[in-house]
């Protein structure tokens, strides 16, 4: 299965930012055997579709509405993600679950509601310091993975990103990953069936250069969404060479 190296820019770069960005990666850029794909600021997403119209990077939502139109007030729908040129729409990053209090009833709907809307969703799981410290990594992110795909079909990406490794450095090892990818791999075979061996799992927290490739090597992960490390073209293009 293909790797999918998906960038997650958060809150960063503004569209001339994200612009010029996109200029100097086209000249850096070389596609291998790994997709690329930016999730970035909706605001940024028609700037990005433009530049990189031809260049078979993809591009997606950092998040989606759960309904599909209408009176709310802010939100982005996946109809219009859609139509800006977006492939993917991450939903359930813990981000939007600490500081957004999104439960796993809130992202199956959204992961729903982007698959209606012909998007694939980049669902995203992952345990806690205090669950890892207590050993319970697999049971809950099980659960939570099992919550978040409720009535969600299986044309989606798993993100397994333990939130312990997210911007602190510390990474889980490529062991960590692959214990949790196999458990994510063997639940998603009790929810789809056969349809579970072609779901790419990524791996995130803490992926830079120099740590991706081995991580990616282990048999259920299949790519990676990255942070901090989106945001320079050197370092998208090293871990785009790496893979
Ligand atoms: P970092 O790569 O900055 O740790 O962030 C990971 C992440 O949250 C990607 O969605």
């Amino acid at each position: 299965m293909k790797n999918l190296l998906a960038l997650n820019w958060k809150m960063n770069k503004t569209p001339s930012e994200a612009q010029a960005w996109a200029e100097e990666l086209k000249t850096q850029l070389t596609l291998g055997d790994a997709e690329l794909a930016i999730m970035a600021p909706a605001i940024n997403l028609q700037a990005l579709s433009w530049f990189l119209k031809d260049s078979g990077v993809a591009i997606g939502g950092q998040d989606v509405s759960a309904h599909e139109s209408g009176a709310y007030t802010g939100e982005i729908s996946a109809a219009m993600l859609k139509d800006v040129g977006a492939k993917y729409a991450v939903v359930g990053h813990s981000e939007r679950r600490e500081y957004h209090g999104e439960t796993d009833a809130v992202v199956a709907t959204k992961a729903a509601q982007a698959q209606a809307g012909g998007l694939v969703p980049i669902v995203c799981v992952g345990e806690g310091l205090d669950v890892r410290e207590r050993g319970e990594q697999v049971p809950y992110t099980l659960a939570q993975l099992r919550g978040s795909l409720a009535g969600v079909g299986a044309d989606v990406v798993i993100a397994y990103e333990p939130v312990w490794a997210i911007g602190t450095g510390k990474t889980a090892t490529a062991e960590d990953a692959e214990e949790l990818a196999a458990a994510i791999r063997a639940e998603l075979h009790t929810l789809y069936g056969e349809a579970a061996e072609s779901i790419q799992i990524l791996y995130g927290g803490s992926v830079k250069p120099d740590n991706i490739a081995s991580i990616c090597a282990k048999p259920n992960v299949n790519g990676a969404l990255v942070g901090g490390a989106s945001l320079k073209v050197a370092d998208v293009v090293g871990m785009n060479d790496a893979l």
